[in-house]
Parts: structure tokens; C-alpha cells; sequence
């Protein structure tokens, strides 16, 4: 079956643009086949998209992106499939969030002595209720204000992590993660491997222990990762048995990632689908 399958994409339940909603009519206008909605530590959008993706013919692979943390680097952990209901996934995402909530108060009050007209309440006003907080919604408020042109602008200076006002946030480790996920009945995969966080990192010895946890896959196919590195994280997909993915990564205005622009083969996605017990995908 023909039809491109795109596995990595955000909505406004964390810091894509787009509510779950239009993120499911964009990828319908772009054509795809399968679309993976991965908000970062958050099942909340999956109803949304199942809803909106009622009629059209598109799959929606539910999943989301796991925080995960290596050397204050931050490495995310894809997981599809998950049981949404998961008692231990629920309770480390739910902290997950918070921490991040505490966070990014921590960076605002920062920026705000250099950046006086910013305020807690501008960022709030960038996010709906309940989404996973970030810098991207940072980014929004300084954009609100006047103080920088787009989010890239904002990460290029205030929010780089050796601007001046950064702060980490905490995480489970990467192998943690993997477990948790796998442990919820999902299919764990390493987002951007090749991205400046984790590129480095992840030494043979840690993905070892990565595929010992559970790890099924490697997002080998993914703009973050530098340049020309789709071919060693390939290479270290076959090293380990794992397979290989790409997506696009999509936060709706919110990047310049399209969908569809990196994407799966059928023949992977079927084995994701295979793996995971703890949802089934929703076919539109
Ligand atoms: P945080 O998780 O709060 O540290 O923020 C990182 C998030 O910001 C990532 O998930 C990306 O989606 C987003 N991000 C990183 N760099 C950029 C950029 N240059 N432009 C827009 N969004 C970005
Ligand atoms: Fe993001
Ligand atoms: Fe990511
Ligand atoms: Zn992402």
C-alpha cells in the first residue's frame, strides 16, 4: 500500500501550534497516510485526533515524547502505543510536567530583570490548560512582546541553553524510560539520536543497555540529527537490531519541520504496530 507515513509530530497539548484537531486536518492535506501524534509527556490530545481523523482515511498512531534526561542533556524517547492508563507512565508523566512547570517559572523570573515587560501570565496566555509546558511557549510570550521576531530567534539567544536564563529541567534516564514505556505495553524509540543532546552520549555501552530495556527503535531519519549522521545511526540500528524510523518532527508554524518531510517505511511501521499492546492505532 502506497501512502507516506510520518511518525513524530506535536500538538498545542505541548509546544506544537496547532490544537490535535488541525494538526490531523494538516496531515491530511499533506497527504499522509499514517501520522503519529507525539506531544512531549502527554496523551491528552489522542480523543481529539481520533475524532478529527473519523472519516478522512488517515491512521493516527497514538504516542507521545518521553523527557528523558543523560548528563543534563536531554534525550526524548519516543513511545507508541502506550496504555494512556498506565499507572506508573501517568504518575512520571504527570511529574514530568510539573517539573517543567516549575522550570520554565524558574527561566521566566530570570528574564524578566532583563526583560521587564515579560510576565508568567504572557507565557500562560500561550498555552491551553493542562499542556506540557516549554520554552517554545516562552518563545511565544518574548514574540508577544516585541522582544524577538519567532521562536527560532528566541532559541537562537534568551532561551539557548548558554544564554544566561537557562535552566534544565529534571528527567528520568533514557533506560528508565525505554522501561516505562515498554512496561506500558508501547514501542520505545530514540528520538533525533544524532541531535547535540544525545549525539555523543549514546556510546554502544548505553545503547546496549537501551535494547536491553526495551528500545525498538532509532529515529535515524530526522533533520536534528547532523548532518550525514542518518547513515551511522542506520548502522547502529543493524548493530543492535533495531529498526529504523523517520518522521518530521512537526510543531505546526511553530518550526519550519513539514510534515512528511523524513518518513517510515510500511513494512517498520507495521512492526511498531505489531509491538505495541497497550493502544491500537485509529484508522480514520
Ligand atoms: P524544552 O523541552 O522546554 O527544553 O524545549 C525544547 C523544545 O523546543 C523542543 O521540543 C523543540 O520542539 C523546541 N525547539 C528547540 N529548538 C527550537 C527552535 N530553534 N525553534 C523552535 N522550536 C525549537
Ligand atoms: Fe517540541
Ligand atoms: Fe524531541
Ligand atoms: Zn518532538
Amino acid at each position: 500500500m502506497p501512502g507516506l507515513i510520518d511518525l513524530h509530530a506535536h500538538s498545542s497539548v505541548s509546544d506544537g501550534t496547532e490544537t490535535p484537531a488541525q494538526l490531523i486536518g494538516a496531515a491530511v492535506l499533506a497527504g499522509l497516510d499514517v501520522i503519529a501524534l507525539t506531544d512531549h509527556d502527554s496523551t491528552a490530545g489522542w480523543t481529539e485526533a481520533f475524532d478529527a481523523a473519523r472519516g478522512t482515511g488517515i491512521t493516527v498512531l497514538p504516542g507521545l515524547e518521553l523527557s528523558t534526561q543523560l548528563e543534563l542533556a536531554s534525550v526524548h524517547v519516543l513511545g507508541y502505543l502506550v496504555d494512556p492508563a498506565n499507572p506508573a507512565l501517568v504518575a512520571t508523566t504527570e511529574q514530568i510536567r510539573e517539573e517543567r512547570l516549575h522550570r520554565a517559572e524558574t527561566m521566566v523570573s530570570r528574564i524578566v530583570k532583563d526583560y521587564p515587560l515579560l510576565s508568567w501570565d504572557d507565557v500562560l496566555a500561550q498555552t491551553t490548560p493542562g499542556a506540557t509546558i516549554g520554552r517554545p511557549h516562552i518563545a511565544d510570550a518574548l514574540v508577544a512582546r516585541g522582544y524577538v521576531m519567532d521562536r527560532g530567534a528566541a532559541f537562537q539567544g534568551i532561551l539557548h541553553w548558554q544564554g544566561g536564563y537557562y535552566q534544565p529541567h529534571d528527567a528520568p534516564e533514557p533506560v528508565v524510560g525505554v522501561r516505562l514505556i515498554a512496561e506500558a505495553g508501547g514501542v520505545p524509540v530514540i528520538a533525533h539520536p544524532g541531535a547535540r543532546g544525545p549525539n555523543g552520549l549514546l556510546t554502544d555501552d548505553r545503547l546496549r543497555a537501551l535494547v536491553d530495556a526495551g528500545l525498538f527503535g532509532l529515529e535515524a531519519h530526522h533533520r536534528d540529527n547532523v548532518h550525514g549522521d542518518s547513515k551511522k545511526w542506520e548502522a547502529k540500528a543493524r548493530q543492535f537490531g533495531v529498526v529504523v524510523t523517520g518522521s518530521s518532527d512537526y510543531h505546526g508554524e511553530g518550526k519550519p519541520n513539514r510534515l512528511g518531510e523524513n518518513t517510515t517505511s510500511r513494512e517498520v511501521y507495521e512492526q511498531i504496530v505489531e509491538q505495541g499492546t497497550g493502544a491500537v492505532p485509529f484508522r480514520g
